[in-house]
C-alpha cells in the first residue's frame, strides 16, 4: 500500500516532541513490511535542510485568502530515512527556524495543508491512505472531500492520528476565507463551538481516528480540552494503537550520543560509567540514586508539581538522592526549576533548554526516571528510559498506564501513582529510594525493562489492519 503521512514534525528534520519521533519512525517500519509510506512536512530552517541534498518536484501557487503564495516540493534525494520525505517550502511563512511558536502559525500551518493538497491533486496516482497527524495537518480530509477544486480525492481514504487533543488549531470564522473555495453546506465538519476546529473537523471528516494508547482514548470522552462530546460521538471510528519506539535510534549499544555504549550483559557497568559522567558534570553524588525529568515544562506534564516535590524529597528524606531536570517551556517553571539549584546545591541540578545529546545521556546514566503527567497520550519517555535500564515512575494515566506495571503487582516493573499531587510524586520518590537499597532486585528490574518489546513492529501491523479496512 502507498501511505503519505502529513506531519509538522518528523525526526530527524524537525521535532518538537513525541509526535516528531512517531513520524520519524513508523514510515520506515512501515517500510520495511513492503508499504510504500512517505512524509510531507514544512521545510523549516533546520541543520537537516542544509546537510542534505534534495530535488525539486512540484513548485505551484495559490491563494490563501487574498494572499497570494507560492510553493515548492523537494524531496530528500538518498531516502536518508528510510522513505521519501518530501518538504513543503513557502517563502515567507514556513521558512523559520522552529517549528511552533509564531503569531502566524494559524496561516503557516493553513497554507502548508492546501500547498500539500493541492500537490496531491497533481500525481498521477493516488495513494491507498493519506495519514495526517494533529491539528496541524487537520483540515486535509475536509479539503479533500469539501473544497471543489481537490474533490476528486475525495475517494482517498484518510485516518487521523491524535497524538495529542490539548491543542486543536482553533481559528476564528473570520478566517474561513482562507480556505479553498468549499461547498458552504458543510461548514459543520469544521466547526466546534463557533470556531473552526482543525482537530476536530479532522475526527468528523476522517474514516478512522487513532489515538496512540488506548486508555488515552477513553479518558478524552471525559477529558479533551472541550472535545469529550466529539469523541463519545465518534467513538465507533476510534481505536488505539500504543506507539513504538524506533528501537534501531534509541539503543544503549549502539547510541552514536553515548560515549560509553552498553547493553544487558555489562548494563550495571555500563550505567555507572554514564552515570558518573553526569554527576561529574552536574555535580552529584554518584552513591546516591539519580532521578531525572526529560519534557516540556508544561501544565500537562505536571512541570509546576516538580520544583515543591523535589524540594519536599530532598528535605524530608535527608538528602537520601538527586535529581536532574532537563527541560523547557514555562517561563515560571523554568524560573523555579533553576531557583533551586543555589539551595539544594550537590544534591539538585537542572539544564534549562533542548539537548537532544544530553537527554540520551540521561537515560542512559539515571536510576529512575520522573513522570507525573497529567496528561500522557503515550509518552514516549518511559519507553526509552527502560531500554535504558532507567525505571519509570509515572502517573497512572493515558499510555503511561499501559506501558508500565507497580512493583507492587506480578510481573511489575515501575512506580506508579494516582494523583497529580505533591504528595503522590514524594511518596513515589520513597519508594525508589528503598527500592534502590534492595540491589539484587533493582538488578533484576533493570534487567527486565531492558528487554520490554516496545518496538514499532507490533504497532505497525495495527496501522496495516486499519488501512486495509479501509481498502
Ligand atoms: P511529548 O510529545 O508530549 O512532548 P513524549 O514523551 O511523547 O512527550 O516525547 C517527548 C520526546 O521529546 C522524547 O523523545 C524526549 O526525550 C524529548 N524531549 C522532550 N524535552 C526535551 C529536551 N528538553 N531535550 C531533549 N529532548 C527532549
Amino acid at each position: 500500500m502507498e501511505i503519505l503521512h502529513v506531519s509538522a514534525e518528523c525526526y530527524p528534520v524537525a521535532k518538537a516532541g513525541g509526535l516528531g519521533d512517531v513520524v520519524g519512525a513508523l514510515p520506515k517500519y512501515q517500510n520495511q513490511l513492503g508499504h510504500l509510506a512517505k512524509v510531507v512536512m514544512p521545510m523549516y530552517r533546520t541543520k537537516f535542510l542544509y546537510q542534505n541534498q534534495f530535488d525539486v518536484v512540484h513548485k505551484g501557487s495559490l491563494y490563501l485568502g487574498n494572499a497570494w503564495f507560492e510553493y515548492t516540493i523537494i524531496k530528500e534525494k538518498t531516502n536518508l530515512l528510510g522513505f521519501d520525505l518530501y518538504l513543503v517550502d513557502i517563502y515567507g511563512l514556513l521558512d523559520r527556524e522552529k517549528v511552533y511558536g509564531y503569531d502566524d502559525d494559524t496561516e503557516r500551518f493553513t497554507a502548508f495543508q492546501i500547498a500539500v493538497v493541492d500537490w496531491l491533486a497533481q500525481w498521477q496516482h493516488r495513494p491507498n491512505v493519506v495519514h495526517v497527524h494533529d491539528h496541524q495537518a487537520g483540515l486535509i480530509p475536509f479539503m479533500m472531500q469539501n473544497c471543489y477544486r481537490y474533490r476528486h480525492l475525495a475517494g482517498i481514504p484518510t485516518v487521523l492520528t491524535i497524538h495529542n487533543a490539548q491543542y486543536q488549531g482553533w481559528m476564528g470564522w473570520d478566517k474561513s476565507y482562507y480556505l479553498p473555495e468549499y461547498d458552504a453546506w458543510q461548514w459543520g465538519k469544521l466547526d466546534w463551538a463557533n470556531n473552526i476546529n482543525p482537530l476536530a473537523s479532522a475526527v468528523k471528516c476522517a474514516l478512522k481516528v487513532t489515538t496512540v494508547s488506548q486508555s488515552y482514548l477513553e479518558e478524552m470522552r471525559t477529558n479533551a480540552n472541550g472535545l469529550e462530546n466529539l469523541f463519545e460521538y465518534e467513538k465507533g471510528k476510534c481505536t488505539g494503537i500504543l506507539n513504538g519506539i524506533d528501537a534501531a535510534v534509541w539503543d544503549p549499544a549502539v547510541d552514536t550520543y553515548l560515549t560509553e555504549n552498553f547493553s544487558l550483559e555489562n548494563a550495571a557497568e555500563g550505567k555507572a560509567a554514564n552515570k558518573k559522567i553526569l554527576c561529574d558534570e552536574f555535580n552529584l553524588d554518584i552513591t546516591r540514586p539519580l532521578f531525572i525529568f526529560i519534557g516540556r515544562l508544561v501544565h500537562e506534564k505536571a512541570a509546576d508539581l516538580l520544583p515543591r516535590a523535589i524540594y519536599d524529597a530532598v528535605y524530608h528524606m535527608e538528602g537520601r538522592m538527586n535529581f536532574l531536570i532537563l527541560g523547557s517551556g514555562d517561563p515560571v517553571v523554568e524560573q523555579e526549576l533553576a531557583d533551586l539549584n543555589e539551595p539544594l546545591v550537590g544534591y539538585y541540578n537542572s539544564k534549562i533548554g533542548y539537548n537532544e545529546k544530553l537527554s540520551h545521556q540521561m537515560y542512559a546514566g539515571a536510576d529512575f526516571l520522573l513522570m507525573p503527567s497529567r496528561v500522557e497520550p503515550c509518552g514516549l519517555n518511559q519507553m526509552y528510559a527502560m531500554r535504558y535500564g532507567t525505571i519509570p515512575i509515572v502517573r497512572n494515566t493515558g499510555g503511561l498506564k499501559d506501558t508500565v506495571i507497580d512493583i507492587g503487582e506480578p510481573g511489575g516493573y515501575g512506580i506508579k501513582f494516582n494523583d497529580a499531587k505533591v504528595w503522590d510524586i514524594t511518596y513515589s520518590i520513597h519508594r525508589a529510594v528503598d527500592l534502590y537499597e534492595q540491589t539484587k532486585k533493582m538488578q533484576s528490574i533493570r534487567t527486565k525493562i531492558m528487554q520490554l518489546d516496545n518496538s514499532w513492529e507490533t504497532s505497525t501491523k495495527h496501522y496495516t489492519d486499519l488501512y486495509l479496512s479501509l481498502q
